[in-house]
């Protein structure tokens, strides 16, 4: 008889000893214990040769002893047979949480760096364009500008400081009149046309980045679709928001209240586009800065400027005809 000592199968071995046991007490030949455990595949055989005449040799007590005695061998092997695989689950188990601890392992490094944040400015340029772009430089970081149309030598330096200093020009609509842009698509792409030439003509860069004004959720253009379809048509890529600080709802919150604001939107998820805004009153959000991209550098992102292979955030969007 092969026994095979296993970490798992105690409860086998042991009612089989006793079986073993049992035989060589009463010489029962007839019995056989087989077990079979070749490589991977554990099976547990006990047949059982009965010949004629011995109930009347052995009577009738020890014929009921044999059934017990066979009947327990069944249980202990049943037992073993759910000891085994009991032990094979726990096993396997615990080999799964170890290679889910490698897998989360391998993902936090994995990850390392490829959180991406993206602090975007909508409206300017400003009186604040220039502090915005000073703060930039010093914490090396690239960020996006989502401008509106301003005429004047200032402005055109801003719009071309802007690009010189790596950052993406994005647009946002050159009047950000709400009332004449959404009123339909047409005056909507005579205005986003129209910007789009003059950031040309300022800083030799077609903007290929937009931003609706409101977002693409706003409530004033109604069914926005059709210009998104617009949008769409002409090449642009068009990015919404998932983090912000309101820093235009109330240009009195402290610089703090304006980094909590968007540190509690972000729950750790990537990429995350923070909407802030590049006003003359919005003064905050740049005292706001410095201490924000600490946060966020603390928390894994990487800080990134958007282009148009960017992964969008869309409040609202519509299917590619080619999209499934
Ligand atoms: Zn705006």
């Amino acid at each position: 008889m092969a026994i095979y000592y296993s970490k798992y199968n105690f409860p086998v071995v042991v009612s089989c000893l006793y079986v073993n046991r049992q035989l060589r007490k009463k010489t029962y030949s007839d019995y056989l214990c087989i077990y079979r455990m070749p490589k991977g595949v554990r099976y547990i055989f006990f047949v059982l040769a009965y010949p004629k005449g011995r109930k009347k040799k052995y009577g009738r007590d020890s014929m009921s002893k044999r059934w017990l005695l066979i009947l327990l061998t069944g249980i202990g092997a049943l037992i073993g047979a759910a000891g085994l695989q009991a032990g094979r689950t726990a096993g396997l188990l615990l080999a799964g949480q170890k290679d889910a601890k490698i897998e989360e392992w391998i993902a936090s490094n994995a990850n390392a760096g490829s959180k991406y944040a993206y602090l975007t400015f909508d409206d300017g340029p400003s009186e604040s364009t220039d502090e915005i772009l000073d703060v930039l430089k010093e914490e090396k970081v690239k960020a996006t500008f989502f401008v509106v149309g301003k005429e004047g030598k200032l402005s055109r330096r801003r719009y071309q400081r802007i690009v010189e200093e790596g950052h993406t020009l994005g647009m946002h609509s050159y009047s950000h009149d709400y009332k004449e842009i959404y009123s339909n698509v047409s005056a909507f792409s005579r205005d986003i046309k129209k910007l789009e030439k003059y950031l040309y003509q300022v800083t030799g860069v077609h903007p290929k980045v937009f931003r609706f004004p409101g977002g693409s959720s706003n409530s004033v253009a109604g069914n926005i679709k059709p210009y998104i379809q617009w949008i769409n048509d002409q090449g642009y890529q068009y990015y919404d928001w998932n983090a912000l600080s309101g820093d235009a709802i109330n240009f009195r919150v402290s610089p703090q209240i304006l980094n909590e604001n968007i540190l509690k939107d972000i729950h750790g998820q990537s990429p995350v586009i923070i909407l802030m805004h590049d006003l003359a009153e919005a003064g905050h959000t740049v005292e706001a800065l410095p201490d924000l991209i600490k946060a966020l550098r603390e928390q894994g992102y990487e800080l990134r400027a958007i282009s148009e292979r960017t992964q969008a955030i869309h409040h609202v969007s519509i299917k590619e005809q080619n999209e499934y």
